[in-house]
């Protein structure tokens, strides 16, 4: 077998050089990163655990960073790092490398990627399906305790979809922000959608009001307000596009209104303070799921309505569902009701324009099947956040069970701190005992409920240690085959629920 330098020194010209490239035989070059751009030839390396842009011309400049500069055969051949500064110029010249907005219609999912690790994976798993990528997807409590950067995070997925030659677009989700200068840092970066979190402007203390207190509360609203909505919703029953109903109650409606019109007024501020401002498109999602409160569809509507009446573009709205939604687990609640509730949840947003965004998604295979049922032919976006930290950890307790071994006791040291962040059922005595496990035995840890969330909760802790840190990068890195194998199986799991065809 032929190493690169060779095939370069031997080649009669480019596009010949291509296709020796191209065709997967030759170690360390990514087969599917290989691209032309005026005439130069761009492909990525492996070098060890490092990877490298290469680009070969003839004896033309290039418009990367380079480290090195070498005459091979007839041509000249940079070397070149994967810095922020070549993702940034390769997203200047290779357009597809570069996020884009995916506006109101399809199936998107996103597959954030909290290690910089795990997109190529996660395109091997949809690039055959009908569903469209947000591939750096990430929140401010993420990059604290990964730190990184929502640079970094862009910049990972920027090389990904190169080294995979995906042309179809990507997006890239500033994930659950709560600031406004947060979400124009993500913007100016490139960055195609916005997250709103609401949680913050939503208030689940009226749930468990007197009806007589939320009387009061409501009597204190500005009268013109009260006049207002009690005309637009009171007691309403309002015929959605296509034929279905949402009947409006009389006190539910005034803690419906109580509970979120401070959030409708906070959404207005940062959609025409920032989302509306940019001269490209932009997904804008809004989340009002981060509360205790389930977002009933008469909620629904109403948040839907109003917004629409203060001119604001929604792209996605992601509601409170009934049940609840943990991470690494799959759902719990009553199936019926989510089924019932998510048909009409659909319908609103259908009748709204926008489509519906599921949260916490991964692993929530019970439900998928619904959700395919109702959304498929409206479209959906669904969120998957943790599932590529629990398949990188699979990896380790495979390659390596000391290490894994090392991480789970930190996981166990560290737990009491993780559960001040997460909301999990998480007990740990039904975790299995380290000790009682042989080393083929520790990759089942990882189908298991306790485990999975223990493993889940603390990753923050594990890769923020010194040591344990650095070796889970080597690991991954050393394996990276084994990782996409993985990554594409447990998607392949989540797609084939959804009734997404997987070829
Ligand atoms: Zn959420």
């Amino acid at each position: 077998m032929k190493t690169w330098r060779q095939e370069v020194e031997r080649a009669a010209d480019l596009p010949s050089l291509a296709e020796g490239l191209r065709s997967g035989q030759v170690p360390g070059v990514y087969g599917a990163s290989v691209q032309f751009l005026d005439g130069q030839l761009l492909f990525l390396v492996r070098d060890q655990l490092e990877k490298l842009l290469v680009i070969v011309t003839k004896g033309a400049n290039t418009p990367f960073a380079a480290e090195s500069k070498t005459t091979m055969g007839q041509f000249t051949v940079h070397m070149a790092q994967l810095t922020s500064q070549n993702a940034k110029v390769l997203r200047s010249v290779v357009p597809w490398t570069a996020p884009q907005a995916f506006g109101r219609e399809g199936i998107s999912m996103g597959l954030g990627d909290r290690l910089g690790l795990a997109s190529p994976g996660h395109i091997k798993a949809i690039r055959h399906t009908r569903v469209r990528p947000v591939l750096a997807q990430q929140s401010m409590r993420e990059l604290d305790l990964t730190q990184r950067t929502y640079q970094d995070v862009l910049d990972a997925a920027t090389w990904a979809v190169f080294q995979e030659g995906y042309q179809a677009g990507y997006g890239a989700d500033g994930d659950h922000l709560k600031k406004v200068e947060h979400i124009q840092a993500a913007l100016d970066l490139g960055f195609s959608m916005i997250t709103l979190d609401c949680s913050e402007h939503i208030d689940d203390e009226v749930a468990h009001l007197a009806d007589s207190e939320v009387e009061r509360r409501y009597g204190e609203l500005p009268g013109d307000l009260r006049g207002l909505f009690a005309e637009l919703y009171r007691e309403r029953r309002y015929e959605l596009s296509d034929g279905a109903f949402v009947d409006m109650g009389d006190v539910q409606f005034h803690r419906m209104v109580l509970t979120y019109y401070r959030t409708l007024d906070f959404i207005a501020m940062v959609y025409e303070t920032v989302i509306a401002r940019q001269a490209r498109p932009i997904d804008f999602e809004n989340s009002i799921d981060e509360v205790a409160t389930p977002t009933s569809p008469q909620d629904h509507f109403f948040v839907a309505s109003e917004l629409r009446r203060r001119g604001v573009e929604v792209t996605s709205l992601a509601p409170r569902f009934c049940g609840s939604f943990e991470k690494g687990i799959d759902y719990v609640g009553d199936h019926q009701q989510f089924e019932e509730e998510f048909g009409l949840h659909t319908k609103i947003a259908r009748h709204f324009g926008y489509r519906l965004s599921i949260h916490s998604g991964s692993d929530k295979f019970s439900i998928f099947p619904a959700i395919g049922k109702h959304a498929s032919s409206s479209g959906y976006h669904i969120k998957t956040a943790g599932t590529n930290w629990l398949e990188a950890v699979r990896v380790i307790a495979s390659q390596e069970p000391a290490l894994y071994r090392m991480m789970h006791r930190k996981a166990l040291d560290t737990v009491d701190q993780a559960r001040a962040f997460y909301k999990v059922r998480l007990n740990i005595g039904a975790v299995p005992s380290l000790d009682s496990l042989s080393d083929a035995e520790l990759p089942g840890l990882l189908d298991h409920d306790h485990a999975r969330q223990l493993l889940h909760i603390t990753y923050g802790f594990i890769l923020a240690d010194p040591v344990l840190g650095e070796r889970v990068f080597a690991v991954l890195r050393s394996h990276e085959d084994v990782y996409e194998r993985y990554l594409v199986a447990h998607i392949g799991r989540h797609l084939r629920a959804l009734g997404i065809e997987t070829e």
